[in-house]
């Protein structure tokens, strides 16, 4: 059975706008899932109707087979043994860390005897051991953020909400504290919910990704479900950057799960790629091609690689751009833009102007369909890299 059970939730904040509109998630026992998506989607609205701080209006929240929340009937949040982390750290500043985290213990009924040895446990769960009488402004950001999650582990609650825990962390810190994170629910094996609009640090905090858009959930998978094979424009475009390519399906295998491709708007060879059971013959789709997915051969390079699925497109180089580890090749393709990423190595001898090959594996072209109504996707949803013009643009 679930730990958590999200069933049909629907959630109104007026008679004229509807923030959750039929939202189901079951989440296992000891299981990390994040609800990713831009801003105003519903993510904090649905971890606030789990914490109970929101009341909801239809379907049923369940944690261990007890419903918690449901039309009519909300239960107090005190009631429901539930951890939450907030961005903002919420710690009382005239309090040690100590008694930050002995404070709930006390509320809870915790005798004195049995607080202070938790409270030693749970710092060295979140490895600050030793800094039990600072007090908040004597610590960094990353060290308040771990005293606010050992505050809310002390409890052993049955859930933990995280809300945007990182967003005030500097980018290195949030990166390492992403891990961390993970690392101390994974040794304390509590279920977790976690509210994100940074697609990177779903990817990388969460064992499975619940995508929502405009009060729905529009795909749920583990990250390299939706990486490789997203379901709509909307998802393959909100998860990195995706060469998107406008192409018609020309025929399709079930035996090899291959089918082959007409790019549309261009001259350029069929392209073989992903077939998909809901992808049929002549139907219009956009190809998916992550940008890494592309190695760049000479003009007479046939073997580079793949020598069983191998797709080709005769290119010519556009623009070149060092980042450091990873460059940018902007492929011009019968007057079609594709984006590569290589590495530094594979710029050696590569001008603007050359003609080259496009050359990248048919498994990593996936289609999703081209009448796709969630394509767009809200500017705070869209990393900084996608600003750099998008593929696809023929002409
Ligand atoms: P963000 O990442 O910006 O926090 P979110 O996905 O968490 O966004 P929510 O905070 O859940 O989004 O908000 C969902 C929608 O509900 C938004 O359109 C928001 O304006 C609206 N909303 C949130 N709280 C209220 C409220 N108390 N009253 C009316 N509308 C609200």
């Amino acid at each position: 059975m679930s730990d958590i059970q999200i069933k049909n939730v629907v959630k109104e904040y007026s008679s004229t706008f509807t923030a959750l509109r039929g939202v189901s998630i079951d989440v296992a026992e000891g299981e990390f899932v994040s609800l990713l998506g831009p801003s105003g989607c519903g993510k904090t609205t649905l971890l606030r109707s789990i914490a109970g701080l929101e009341d909801i209006h239809g379907g049923s929240i369940s944690v261990k087979g007890k419903v918690l929340s449901e039309k009519g009937y909300t239960m107090p949040p005190e009631r429901r043994n539930v951890g939450l982390i907030f961005q903002s750290y919420a710690l009382w500043p005239h309090m040690t860390v100590f008694k930050n985290i002995a404070y709930g213990l006390k509320l809870h009924g915790w005798s004195k005897a049995d607080i202070g040895p938790r409270v030693a446990e749970v710092l060295k769960v979140v490895g600050l051991e030793g800094l039990e009488e600072r007090y908040p402004s004597q610590l960094s950001g990353g060290q308040m953020q771990r005293v606010a999650v050992a505050r809310s582990l002390a409890a052993a609650p049955s859930v933990l909400l995280f809300d945007e825990p990182l967003s005030n962390l500097d980018a290195k810190l949030r990166e390492s504290m992403r891990v961390e994170l993970r690392r101390i629910q994974k040794e304390v094996g509590t279920t977790a919910v976690y509210v994100t609009h940074d697609q990177a640090e779903a990817m990388v905090i969460s064992d499975r990704i619940v995508l929502m858009n405009q009060g729905e959930i529009v795909q749920q998978g583990t990250a390299k479900e939706l990486y490789e094979t997203p379901e709509t424009m909307f998802a393959a475009k909100f998860l990195g950057f995706a060469n998107m390519l406008a192409a018609r399906v020309i025929s399709t295998d079930a035996g090899s799960g291959l089918a082959q491709f007409e790019l549309e708007g261009v001259s350029a060879p069929l392209i073989t790629g992903r077939a998909r059971k809901d992808v049929h013959v002549n139907d219009r789709v956009h190809l998916s091609l992550r940008p890494e997915a592309i190695r760049i051969g000479s003009t007479t390079d046939t073997s580079h690689g793949f020598p069983d699925r191998r797709a080709t497109l005769p290119a010519s180089v556009e623009d070149v751009i060092y980042a450091g580890n990873i460059c940018d090749v902007f492929l011009n393709v019968s007057g079609l833009r594709l984006r590569a990423q290589v590495t530094p190595g594979d710029l050696e001898g590569l001008s603007v102007g050359d003609g080259v090959t496009a050359i990248f594996d048919s498994r990593s072209i996936w289609p999703v369909p081209a009448d796709d109504a969630t394509a767009s996707v809200d500017a705070v949803g869209v990393r900084v890299d996608e600003d750099v013009p998008m593929a696809a643009v023929a002409g």
